[in-house]
């Protein structure tokens, strides 16, 4: 079943010169950790979003 993973756990599975390499504890994508960075920086964007009253 298609649940949406927010990927709350990662950890770093490769390395390179240029890039490093995270996958989701919780549903084992693996991700450039600069594209993880750029969904959490949307996430917390949303979250301040609905945080203001
Ligand atoms: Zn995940």
């Amino acid at each position: 079943m298609a649940e949406a993973c927010k990927h709350p756990a990662v950890r770093v599975v490769s390395r390179t010169e240029d890039s490093e390499f995270v996958e989701c504890v919780q549903c084992g994508e693996v991700f450039d950790s600069e594209e993880f960075e750029d969904m959490r920086i949307e996430e917390s964007l949303r979250d301040g979003e609905e945080d203001k009253e």
